[in-house]
């Protein structure tokens, strides 16, 4: 391969913007801007693998299927995960490929189904953490508990969730055919929603699960699978902080992987949001990776060019 391969992972913010901008087609807006970002990182030379939360959209699943209980049968975690890698795979190819088409890019978007093997002994399967779906109150939440067999949680004061375990990324079963797309120089969408997970028997037998795995470590693990010569983490920020959100923050533009272990254990970073993503990038740089760029979408290439961002470097 000529040019570098990079992994760019897409935040909840590159899909949907805030609660008011949550329709099918408000989706579509957010990932048109996304797009442009991503096109503009291609056409200077980068080859692309993206990867995607799903967060929100395998929520609208769940409140559908429960809306619709007396009519339809359930959709199981894992096919949810399945329909939307394909819906959002979907969507963002063809945002990607009308960008190609304005900027005259010869090059074709395409979407892996992918899943994610998980160690059926993985510790989450003993304690589910992982909230999802709608919000019930007690009475509700006892029933669903008793009659679906489904693990409930009490959500800070918002009410009753259903909670699933969240496993470790262990292997990507199709990384071939990936690995083969991206040599071919496709610009292929994998891992969407951190990857179905799927446990393995002793004879390959795969079955999928009802958990979730972190998007930001199944990118990591895809990055470091695909030797990528950079891992991106697109979210709702332009640097890592530390003392994040209080009157001695302090903006990051570069850590080393020692540092970033140091400040990880030293608190500073949320649980469930840039936590996961400080732990990913430490574990893609563990396994071999160079460089990790944390950002927002609107400043990928700025960042690039060496002008923002927090970059992770192994050395
Ligand atoms: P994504 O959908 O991209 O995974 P998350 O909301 O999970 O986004 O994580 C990004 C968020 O992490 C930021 O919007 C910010 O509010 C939060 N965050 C927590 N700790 C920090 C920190 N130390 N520096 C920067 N952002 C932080
Ligand atoms: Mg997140």
């Amino acid at each position: 391969m000529n040019s570098k391969v990079a992994v760019v992972a897409i935040g909840g913010n590159s899909l949907i913007k805030d609660k008011q901008h949550q329709t099918v087609p408000d989706q579509f807006a957010t990932t048109r801007e996304t797009a442009q970002h991503i096109a503009e990182m291609i056409a200077a030379g980068w080859e692309v693998i993206i990867t995607h939360g799903n967060g929100p959209q395998v929520g609208f699943i769940l409140l559908r299927s429960e809306l619709s209980r007396h009519a339809l049968h359930d959709v199981p975690l894992d096919s949810c995960g399945a329909d939307t890698q394909g819906a959002l795979g979907y969507m963002i190819q063809q945002c990607l490929q009308n960008e190609f088409a304005a900027r005259e890019i010869n090059k074709l978007a395409v979407t892996v189904v992918t899943q994610v093997v998980v160690d059926r002994l993985d510790p989450a399967f003993a304690n589910p953490s992982k909230p999802i779906g709608p919000f019930y109150d007690e009475a509700k939440a006892a029933q669903y508990g008793a009659e679906l067999g489904w693990r409930m949680a009490e959500d800070a004061g918002r009410g009753w969730r259903r909670v699933v375990p969240s496993p470790r990324p262990q292997r990507i079963v199709e990384i071939e055919a990936i690995r083969r797309l991206v040599r071919e120089g496709y610009v292929v969408i994998a891992a969407g929603g951190g990857g179905i997970p799927v446990i393995e028997d002793s004879r390959g037998h795969l079955a999928g699960v009802a958990a979730v795995i972190d998007k930001d470590y199944a990118s990591a693990l895809l990055a470091t699978e695909i030797s990528a010569d950079l891992f991106v983490i697109s979210t709702a920020v332009e640097k890592v902080a530390l003392h994040y959100g209080q009157p001695n923050q302090q903006w990051l533009d570069h850590l080393s992987l020692a540092e970033a272990r140091q400040y990880l254990a030293e608190g500073h970073f949320a649980p469930g949001s840039m936590k996961p993503k400080i732990e990913a990038v430490i574990r893609f740089l563990e396994m071999g990776g160079k460089q990790a760029l944390i950002t927002s979408p609107e400043q990928i290439k700025r960042a690039l060019d060496g002008q923002t961002g927090t970059w992770i470097t192994s050395a």
